[in-house]
């Protein structure tokens, strides 16, 4: 207490956390750690009413008789005769076996029992191997208080999923019922704007800024409300706010430590679930990383979506969902009526290179791509600043593949992006795309960092410089 320099209080205790050390400070002391409140240590576990969050839809589904039949087959030793399942016959298959090169120069091998074994139906929730490995991976690096996902009936789960997007997607109808005020840190991911918006709610715009959802102004959104009304039975209420942390698509925005337990102290208060949609954690250029909101969830309130789209492959397709157990179940029964499973085939082969690399070795890797990204984002603020200064704003993104940039003097990037930049050979994201109400005029524009080269990026913001003044 003495000895503590208020400059280093606050990088000790993002030290600490990030390094898993349980960290208790007292009320007095929190303004010294530029924290507010500390949820640490005040778990109300299993006071979750669950119920209380389901759509008709979710709470309605069941689990399919064929499939715990098929998933216990798949768990019962090879002298068990079984005549149930509809499974086909593999032998029947024309793929005998495959080997994978991995650019290390390791192989992944699929021989013939591999083979029948990626190319056959396999467990909804995922392949026991790559879950297994991804719940340890979790554990390590959110250490979330709530975790246990070993025991039948542990407060956590997870699941695998095709993309961070199906998962997602079967959330938000787990969640969402028609007429719903849902929470959200508007400009966001279109493909959530896409799978959110059929289902009919009332979308909240939360404030944000280059550090993410602005808590202030989530309590004065949250302010229209009583909290004392959340379980009374026609309470409006928002029951699920969705929000991205790290490297926002499009805003490239991302959210400090302190912002997250004030948002997770309000979703207390006004009993919340979070969507913690990530894809990009993966994709954070400095350390340490900010704690997420799963290694906050003394509750069990936080559901995550994770992704590998962004760091191993995105045509493989492989996400995963992270949450109380009640509520990863109910996506995995929706799992089992859509899509059965997540391919077999691709589970299998990225759970092999997990298993070879181990834990070390996909962070290994992890810091290789990071390092593209931050030499790729680079690339694109100095051009930025080469051809843009007068013409737009920006702030430099900590995180992910994005950098989001106003318009001076243009009321509408839509109809600049649509009618001039074709015949410019430039072509960017218009801001609208990422709005609530996409026909609102919007100075925005998205330029993604990732897939062109630095000298392709200089020609382009050149470009772009040249139709922005044409229009001006
Ligand atoms: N969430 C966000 C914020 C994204 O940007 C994306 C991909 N663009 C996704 C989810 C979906 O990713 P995937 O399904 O490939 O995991």
């Amino acid at each position: 207490k003495r000895n503590l320099c208020r400059a280093h209080a606050p990088l000790l205790y993002s030290a600490l956390t990030q390094w898993h050390v349980p960290v208790h400070v007292s009320r007095q002391l929190c303004p010294l750690f530029q924290i507010q409140h500390m949820p640490l240590g005040r778990s109300v576990q299993g006071a979750m009413n669950y119920a209380r969050f389901l759509t008709a839809v979710s709470a309605a589904r069941k689990p399919s008789a064929i499939r715990m039949l098929t998933e216990l087959q798949l768990r019962s030793p090879p002298s068990l005769i079984s005549l149930a399942g509809g499974a086909p016959n593999p032998n029947t298959f024309p793929f005998q076996s495959c080997s994978i090169q991995v650019k290390n120069g390791d192989t992944l091998m699929f021989d013939e029992t591999m083979m029948k074994r990626a190319l056959q139906y396999s467990a909804s929730s995922g392949i026991p191997e790559l879950l297994s490995w991804m719940k340890t991976l979790q554990k390590d690096l959110h250490n979330p208080p709530t975790a246990n996902y070993t025991a039948e009936n542990g407060q956590m789960d997870m699941c695998v999923t095709t993309g961070s997007q199906e998962g997602l997607s079967k959330v938000f109808e787990m969640l969402v019922n028609p007429g719903d005020n849902v929470l959200i840190d508007a400009p966001t991911y279109s493909g959530t704007l896409a799978a959110l918006q059929p289902l009919g709610c009332n979308l909240v715009s939360v404030p944000s800024d280059q550090y993410g959802m602005i808590p202030k102004g989530l309590k004065e959104v949250l302010s229209r409300w009583d909290p004392a009304d959340v379980h009374k039975p026609h309470s409006t209420i928002p029951r699920v706010l969705y929000t991205i942390p790290n490297g926002g698509n499009p805003t490239g925005a991302s959210m400090t430590a302190q912002r997250k337990w004030e948002v997770y102290e309000l979703a207390r208060q006004y009993d919340l679930l979070i969507i913690e949609d990530d894809p990009y954690y993966f994709l954070q250029f400095d350390k340490p990383w900010a704690p997420t909101f799963l290694s906050m969830d003394v509750d069990g309130r936080i559901i995550r979506t994770d992704s590998f789209s962004k760091i191993l492959s995105s045509g493989l397709r492989i996400g995963f969902v992270t949450g109380p157990k009640p509520l990863v179940d109910r996506v995995v029964l929706h799992i089992q009526a859509s899509t059965m499973h997540t391919s077999t085939f691709t589970q299998l082969m990225v759970s092999q290179l997990l298993h070879r690399w181990g834990q070390q070795g996909f962070l290994n890797h992890i810091d290789e791509v990071i390092e593209f990204y931050r030499t790729q984002r680079d690339a694109m603020l100095s051009s930025a600043d080469k051809w843009l200064k007068d013409v737009a704003e920006w702030h430099s993104p900590a995180a992910g593949m994005f950098l989001w940039m106003k318009l001076k003097g243009i009321t509408d990037s839509q109809q600049l992006i649509m009618e001039k930049a074709l015949e410019k050979e430039v072509l960017l994201v218009p801001g609208g795309v990422f709005m609530i109400n996409s026909s609102d005029p919007c100075p925005y524009v998205r330029a993604a960092f990732s897939l062109s080269t630095p000298q392709q990026i200089d020609e382009a913001f050149k470009r772009l410089s040249a139709l922005i003044k044409g229009a001006l």
